[in-house]
């Protein structure tokens, strides 16, 4: 068993579905490391072999043990987290092959490959099993934020060893009362010679017993929201001594195997990471790049769901042939084939954005080719975020139907995907925060040009044909349903003020409850630009195939009935929830 071999989709995406040449030239300086790959084919071997490599691990010794480790849970022992003993193995598996921070590069202890590469891997594990993935996220993920964002001396005291794995890490914002509301933040930290004292409370901190903890706290008294904060990195330890303590772990029925940690603060000795006063700013380049990790995961979970639902209903008989022989099993086994394939196709389109911007960066590229990249970087994250959330609850769920009463018993697998699909449209953002970001986005954008306020905000890249259509109508679709919820209402004048305020960013906010119906509209929009570009990036490969393109038709005669039934919801105007809220 591969995880990786045995996956063509995945395959594909990451040999084919990639213009690996837009981007690996620059990201390896024109190959002149002696200890880098010296050509493009030479780079694409080096992906090739570890993905090959992590897929043998994964099949092998991670997915074996993940049962194990969602039962033994997280505990506490004498005051110390004691993770599960198989998630520790797994992780030292990993280790020893040096995978923990690919990402990075080569002299801070990493591999230097590109992020697609990157996802990849955490996909493979993720499928194995969704509690190894975010432990296994947390070396990279902080080590990134203090690389963009430390010191030179922060770089070489951190990076390397979150980076080779003798150290991990955590990230911290949530507070008790500030969860989706960053801007509630009340942990203050103070100067203190050259260092910071923090004090406060943050919540559901993943790996908040690890060795350092990257933490938001307001760092400018008498600041409010979003603006005043910063970024500390925050050792576990000080000379020898707890610098902050660790409260008990959450008992949780979902990623049983993470350990969710409150952290208090009573002047915990911090080193600022970043200017002074640009924490959100810094804190959402993680953010952004955490939302398409969830992406992945919910990418990993849904596959092992695929696999395992397959695998049952071609061997369980009901009424004399195979379950997958009856036309409802087998209706659900295509539809959740084609619902893996849209999100990977949406996945690998973001990450490759990721890697093009970067080697942009690296190589000094055109600025406003990068913006263009970064605006098309914008517009999906939160819509893969909120795409892979809300589609592998209904995958894994589906699954464990697929399974009868033998889904419930946890002797079969689909019973932990399912319960582990319930956090992901929780953390990173929930999928109500993940829409209101998209509908800001894009009401921004459309109302900043006349011309996208007549036209539509949204474009896609439709190849011709009946599925390019399809793609287009959807866009057409989200195009009249979004102007419709922004001018919900309004005069021409009051337009023509918000398009003013949208052009020059000033102006007083629009009152709230102008707003109401477009903010009422905005899961059922994010949902409707989710399915369109998810669709868009499915169909740009659907003729690299007669299997793709099976998959691809299937979608697209899917979700098109979706996008236009939610673009009916919104054009209806029905404003009874808000009648009822009094609003
Ligand atoms: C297992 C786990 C691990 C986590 N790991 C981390 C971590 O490592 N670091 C970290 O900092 N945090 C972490 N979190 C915290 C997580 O990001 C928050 O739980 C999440 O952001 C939601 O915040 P909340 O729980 O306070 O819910 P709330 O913000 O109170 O939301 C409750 C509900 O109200 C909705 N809602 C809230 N505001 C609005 C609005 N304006 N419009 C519409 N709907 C709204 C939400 O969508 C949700 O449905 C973790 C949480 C869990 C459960």
């Amino acid at each position: 068993m591969n995880f990786y071999t045995d996956n063509a989709d995945l395959q594909y995406q990451l040999r084919d579905g990639i213009r690996w040449e837009a981007f690996v030239p620059a990201w390896e300086e024109g190959f002149r490391f002696a200890d880098g790959p010296r050509s493009l084919e030479e780079a694409r071997e080096l992906y090739d072999a570890c993905l090959t490599e992590v897929g043998e691990f994964a099949a092998r010794e991670i997915a074996p043990r993940a049962r194990e480790i969602d039962e033994q849970g997280v505990t506490m022992r004498d005051g110390v987290v004691v993770q599960p003993p198989a998630l520790l193995r797994n992780i030292d598996g990993l280790r020893r092959m040096g995978v923990l921070a690919v990402d990075l590069p080569r002299a801070l202890g990493g591999s230097n490959f590109p992020y697609s590469v990157g996802a990849g891997v955490l996909e493979i594990i993720a499928r194995a099993c969704t509690n190894t993935m975010i432990l296994y996220a947390f070396y990279q993920g902080p080590a990134l934020l203090v690389l963009r964002f430390g010191t030179p001396e922060q770089v070489e005291r951190w990076v390397k060893p979150l980076a080779e794995g003798a150290m991990s890490g955590a990230v911290a914002m949530t507070e008790p009362e500030a969860g989706s509301d960053v801007g509630a933040i009340s942990t203050v930290a103070a100067p203190e010679g050259t260092h910071w004292r923090l004090q406060g409370r943050k919540q559901f901190v993943t790996n908040g017993c690890g060795d350092v903890c990257v933490v938001l706290a307001r760092s400018e008294p008498g600041s409010k929201g979003l603006e005043g904060l910063s970024l500390f990195v925050v050792p576990r330890k000080e000379n020898g001594r707890d610098n902050y303590k660790v409260a008990r772990p959450e008992r949780k029925f979902v990623i049983r195997g993470s350990a969710t940690c409150e952290l208090a603060f009573d002047g915990a000795c911090g080193e600022l990471l970043g200017g002074r006063g640009q924490g959100f700013a810094a804190i959402l380049t993680f953010m952004n790049e955490a939302r398409v990790a969830v992406a992945v995961q919910a990418l990993g979970l849904e596959q092992a769901a695929l696999v395992a639902a397959r695998g049952y209903a071609e061997k369980r008989v009901q009424m004399g042939r195979p379950i997958a022989r009856h036309e409802l099993v087998a209706d659900m086994l295509l539809d959740m084939e084609a619902e893996v394939a849209a999100l990977r196709a949406l996945v690998y389109r973001c990450t490759a954005l990721q890697d093009r911007i970067t080697a942009g960066e690296r190589s000094g590229g055109s600025e406003s080719a990068r913006a263009a990249l970064g605006r098309e970087l914008r517009d999906r994250t939160p819509l893969v975020k909120w795409l892979g959330a809300e589609r592998a609850l209904w995958v894994a769920r589906t699954a464990v139907q697929v399974h009868g009463g033998y889904g419930v018993v946890q002797d079969y697998d689909v019973e932990r995907h399912y319960r582990n699909a319930l956090i992901l449209p929780i953390y990173e953002g929930t999928s109500q925060i993940q829409a209101l970001m998209s509908l800001k986005d894009q009401a921004r954008w459309m109302l900043q040009s006349p011309w996208r306020l007549a036209r539509g905000a949204v474009r896609v890249e439709t190849p011709p044909g009946e599925l390019g259509e399809a793609v287009a109508e959807m866009a057409r679709e989200y195009n009249h349903a979004l102007r419709r919820a922004i001018t919900d209402g309004r005069g021409a004048a009051e337009v023509v003020v918000l398009a003013a305020r949208a052009i020059s960013g000033r102006g007083p906010e629009p009152d709230r409850s102008r707003m109401a119906y477009a903010l009422l509209c905005a899961e059922r929009l994010a949902q409707m630009l989710a399915l369109t570009r998810a669709a868009e990036a499915l169909v740009a490969h659907a003729d690299a195939s007669p299997a793709r393109q099976r998959v691809a038709t299937r979608y697209v005669r899917r979700a098109l009935p979706v996008v236009r039934m939610q673009g009916e919801i919104v054009r209806s105007g029905d404003r009874s929830t808000l009648q009822e809220m009094g609003a």
